[in-house]
């Protein structure tokens, strides 16, 4: 496995810089797929992730495979459409290569205890999480999409044999994530008489149960199990902001709800 290593980290990377990508995809036409936001030129209801094609937003020039490249196409054109020269915003290759560098460390720090299949398996979860937590951040919603996947994904997992939990422990941390969290938001409501958490908070967390088991939970006393919980703990750290945005809205918070 120590020979192999060096290997699969040489593959996670370019896999991460391309799923980065993916991410950015995500992150720009969920939103408008949901209809939270509109595009000037109205292709809001047609709009998916495979189509339209990649293209600029200004000129609408279809953009080439060979620009098409994480990173190396927006250096190479110099952050810049080759068609009307609009500057391409920076955020698109810092994420494809943030995307690159953690799915490299997951591969290089994670590998010689889990299994290839493991890592690849919790490498896209942090892709769908990061996708989750930027469009939370941005519009203030969590897409029930993703939140599915992160789910599915987990009990998939389990269900396959790959996965750090049992199918039983999967089922068992989705329930007592959800009720933990389910019970959190109804007391916030109860004695605080306003909204407290979202409901896509609660859908989350539980669905984060499904891979990390019913131990994940604080009520079980260890928040911080083993290196799996680093993504959700990078997630949770992301998704502070948003709630503390919601805390210092300045109607209390009432506009920014979920
Ligand atoms: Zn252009």
């Amino acid at each position: 496995m120590e020979l192999l290593m060096p290997w699969m980290v040489a593959i996670f990377i370019p896999l991460g810089l391309l799923f980065g990508s993916l991410a950015n995809v995500i992150i720009y036409r969920l939103p408008l797929m949901l209809g939270v936001i509109d595009e000037d030129d109205s292709e809001g209801a047609a709009v998916n992730l495979r189509w339209p094609p990649s293209h600029c937003p200004a000129c609408k020039s279809d953009i080439k495979p060979w620009d098409n490249i994480p990173v190396l196409s927006w250096l190479l054109l110099k952050g810049k459409c080759r068609q009307c020269g609009i500057a391409i915003p920076v955020i698109y290759p810092v994420s494809e290569l943030a995307m690159g560098l953690v799915w490299g460390a997951l591969a290089w720090f994670s590998l010689p205890q889990w299994s290839p299949q493991l890592a690849l398996a919790y490498a896209l979860l942090f892709m769908v999480l990061y996708s989750a937590a930027v469009i939370d951040f941005k519009h203030l919603i969590l897409p029930e999409a993703l939140v599915f996947t992160v789910l599915w994904g987990g009990l998939l997992l389990a269900a396959s044999g790959y996965s750090m939990v049992r199918v039983k422990d999967a089922v068992y941390g989705v329930a007592v994530a959800w009720l933990l969290l389910w019970g959190v938001m109804k007391l916030w409501e109860t004695l605080c008489k306003r909204d407290g958490l979202g409901y896509g908070d609660v859908k989350l967390y539980a669905a984060c149960g499904a891979w990390l088991g019913c131990c994940f939970t604080p009520a079980c006393g260890s928040f911080i199990r083993k290196r799996m919980t680093n993504i959700a703990f990078i997630f949770r750290s992301v998704r502070l902001s948003r709630w503390s945005r919601f805390y210092f809205c300045s109607d209390g918070g009432r506009s920014c709800r979920v």
